[in-house]
């Protein structure tokens, strides 16, 4: 049996590639033990990596995340955000403990700068290293900051990922974001693999799923997973989508998959800004 694949930050600490996102979970009281029960199976199949944020419902995907965890938070890999607009050198402390009660936990293990707001990121690097000196959180990162956004960051900084929207229909990082955080050894983790569901009913998609026999998130998941460096981070409230996109795993799209999908979703040619959602 060949070792599982993992994704390896600048720290040395490894992930597997495929986590669960938790945007909009815990938004509806109906849905709560459901969400609960698809992170829960998640972590039962090694999906670590659980994304949330201060943002998120205000607090509530936080306290589910807690709830999903309980007992078992070393089974987790927790990556957290601050707002831009906390993330001041006082703010952004105050902002990860209140993470930090809501999640139920004393240390969120990656905390990302959610986006570049107003505030120095000079400043919110210094934060950030704070709170990894008091053992708060482990490492630190960025969010939506394209390449001349790294390039602001203090000289040194030890930001261990960039969180960006990637899928087969937003490959613009392609062009000039992979290769600069390549160079410095950061992965990326790619939010809305699926572009929140919306990428599913796409024709080529589809004909290269049923092909393979898989459904057409997977298909979407692998082609972001072909990547070494990528991290997935797909929110599926159900059991059955966290099962299936785990599933995606297995998947080697063939380089007849991959020019197919190409055709379809053509990689950038030119520089585009980053797109953000
Ligand atoms: P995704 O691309 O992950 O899409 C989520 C949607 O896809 C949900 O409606 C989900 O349905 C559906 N879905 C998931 N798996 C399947 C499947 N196997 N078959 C069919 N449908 C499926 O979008 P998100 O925007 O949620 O992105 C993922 C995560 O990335 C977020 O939850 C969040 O943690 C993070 N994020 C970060 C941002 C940032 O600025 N840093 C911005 C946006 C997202 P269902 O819920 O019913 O399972």
């Amino acid at each position: 049996m060949t070792a599982a694949r993992t994704v390896r930050f600048p720290s040395g600490v490894e992930v597997p590639p495929l986590g669960q996102g938790t945007w909009h979970v815990g938004d509806d009281p109906a849905r709560r033990a459901g969400e609960i029960a698809a992170l829960r199976r998640g972590l039962d199949l090694g999906l670590r990596v659980i994304d949330t944020a201060e943002m998120y419902g205000s607090g509530a995907a936080e306290e589910l995340v807690g709830e999903a965890i309980r007992g078992r938070r070393d089974d987790a890999f927790l990556v957290g955000k601050v707002l831009p607009y906390n993330a001041d050198r006082r703010g952004t402390a105050e902002a990860c403990h209140a993470s930090l009660r809501r999640l139920g936990t004393d240390r969120i293990d990656l905390y990302l700068l959610h986006w570049r707001g107003s505030v120095p990121l000079d400043e919110t690097a210094e934060a950030m290293e704070a709170l990894v000196a008091e053992g708060s959180i482990g490492a630190w990162g960025v969010s939506n900051l394209d390449v001349a956004d790294l390039a602001d960051l203090p000289a040194g900084a030890r930001w261990e990922t960039d969180q960006v929207l990637y899928n087969l229909t937003r490959r613009g990082p392609e062009f000039d974001l992979f290769p600069h955080c390549r160079e410095r050894a950061v992965p990326i983790m790619a939010y809305s693999p699926v572009e929140q569901g919306r990428l599913l009913g796409h024709k080529a998609l589809k004909a290269v799923a049923d092909a393979l026999g898989r459904t057409p998130a997977q298909v979407a998941l692998a082609w972001v997973l072909r990547r070494d460096d990528v991290i997935a981070i797909p929110k599926a409230s159900s059991v059955a989508h966290v099962e299936e996109n785990h599933a995606a795993l297995d998947i080697r799209l063939s380089a007849d998959e991959l020019r197919t999908l190409d055709r379809a979703f053509p990689a950038p040619v030119r520089k585009r800004s980053l797109d953000v959602l």
